[in-house]
């Protein structure tokens, strides 16, 4: 173990005491460690030491930590106002940030609800869908239809949502609504499309289309429920579905969204607008928290013109104006930047990188698309473990469940992401050989 001073030790002291991690015991959490600054594609750990950024921070700091162009619109907004309300009052960060996303976003979607994070941004399109058929006469419809190994948040609503196993439904049974779950797409990204593979949803859409809202799902990538990459038609047919039964369609981009699969947004992929998007995470490029629901103007005008006229919403930092400046400069940094050659490129040193992983028996599969490397494992990993020795490496890895991927920053070296790779290789091969 290197050496860790006086004031990191107690740091951490402290905060295995009193600092609640995600997804860890609050008595006896996984180790975690101390970063101190985050350049680029690198983390400084308090005791010096520089890992690669393979996680960027959960799909987030697609530029990296502290690029120029971010650092100077937090520090110019702050200067001016850092937050005020949004009730009653509007801002040029705001006004800036939507008008500049109305020009990526697929056509059709035109108005922006700006709200505090990812789950949020999903509680607000459920929200959006419960009161479109409340304002639309049909208010029996508040049912939400999705597909199993999905993920969309940890609040109550977006729970609901998550798969129920992954998503441990049984904890809060009784209390989080009962809502359909068709089985998850078989049909992997590059597979030629098989007609069968929507059978599930669309059975599901004849026995209850006249009590569901909406039907939700992430486009093209399952993220936190599996990193499943499932075929585009699957998505294109679901959305078409829901034109035939009358239910609205909610795309959540939150992880996909700014360029990760290789297009602006996974629903580009299946030429598809949905009714309602849900956006975050890149959307600040990693600086801070923000996310968005956007929806199509039929969506509004619905909500506007039915009973009682108004939506029901309004969190305390809704349009945060720092948080619309940094990411305004994000969606600006990204535009300008050549985005897709490098998603590309990423893809290309992925596919190769951790291909020798194939050959290993604790392996089941090793998949990529755009800027998202996979490996799934047969078994559980050990997260400390593997943790520790991709740290050992020099890089910074998070695996879950039978997941151990890589989504780094866009900005990533050739060398670095080779490096990345070939720390996933050596670490598999030491478990592997664990087992043999
Ligand atoms: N939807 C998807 C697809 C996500 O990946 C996530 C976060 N992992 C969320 C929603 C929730 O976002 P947040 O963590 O910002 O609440």
């Amino acid at each position: 173990m290197p050496y860790l001073d006086e004031n990191t030790y107690s740091m951490l002291e402290f905060d295995r005491e009193h600092l609640w991690h995600p997804y860890t015991s609050p008595t006896n959490p996984l180790p975690v460690y101390p970063v101190v600054s985050a350049k680029g594609t690198k983390l400084l750990l308090a005791d010096g030491r520089e890992l690669i950024d393979g996680m960027s921070s959960w799909w987030c700091a697609i530029h990296g930590y502290g690029h120029p162009d971010l650092v100077k619109a937090v520090m110019d907004q702050v200067q001016r106002m850092s937050h005020v309300m949004f009730g009653g009052i509007t801002h040029p960060p705001a006004v800036e940030l939507g008008r500049l996303l109305l020009t990526i976003l697929p056509k059709g979607l035109t108005k922006i609800f700006f709200c505090d994070s990812g789950s949020v941004a999903v509680e607000v399109a459920m929200k959006i869908a419960i009161q479109y058929w409340h304002a639309a006469g049909k208010p029996e419809k508040k049912r939400f239809l999705t597909i199993r190994s999905g993920y969309h948040g940890d609040t109550f609503g977006a729970m609901s949502v998550c798969d129920p196993v992954t998503g441990m439904h049984r904890l809060f049974s009784g209390f989080i609504p009962k809502n359909l779950f068709a089985d998850a797409p078989r049909c992997r990204f590059h597979d030629p499309w098989d007609e069968k593979d929507i059978s599930s949803l669309e059975v599901l859409l004849d026995q209850h289309s006249n009590e569901i809202a909406a039907i939700i799902m992430e486009p093209v990538v399952q993220g936190a429920g599996g990193m499943r990459f499932y075929n585009p038609m699957y998505l294109r047919r679901a959305y078409e579905l829901s034109r035939k039964w009358d239910v609205l369609f909610i795309a959540d981009e939150i992880a996909t969204g700014f360029g990760r699969t290789g297009r602006m947004f996974a629903c580009e992929w299946a030429e598809v607008t949905p009714d309602v998007m849900c956006i975050g995470k890149a959307l600040t490029g990693g600086m801070m928290t923000l996310a968005a629901t956007i929806t199509t103007d039929q969506v509004a005008y619905t909500i506007g013109n039915g009973d009682p006229g108004i939506f029901a919403h309004g969190p305390t930092f809704m349009a945060n104006p720092l948080a619309c400046a940094v990411s305004r400069a994000s969606v600006q940094l990204l535009l300008s930047s050549p985005w897709k050659e490098r998603v590309l490129r990423i893809e290309g040193i992925l596919e190769e990188g951790l291909a020798p992983c194939k050959d290993l028996s604790i392996v089941e599969d090793v998949r990529v698309l755009g800027a998202i490397g996979v490996v799934e494992t047969r078994e559980t990993v050990d997260v400390a473990w593997l943790q520790r020795l991709f740290v050992e490496r020099g890089v910074w890895i998070r695996p879950f469940w039978k997941l151990v991927y890589v989504m780094p920053p866009y900005i990533i070296t050739e060398e670095e992401l080779k490096r990345l790779c070939q720390a996933i290789c050596e670490v598999m091969e030491i478990w592997n050989q664990k087992l043999t």
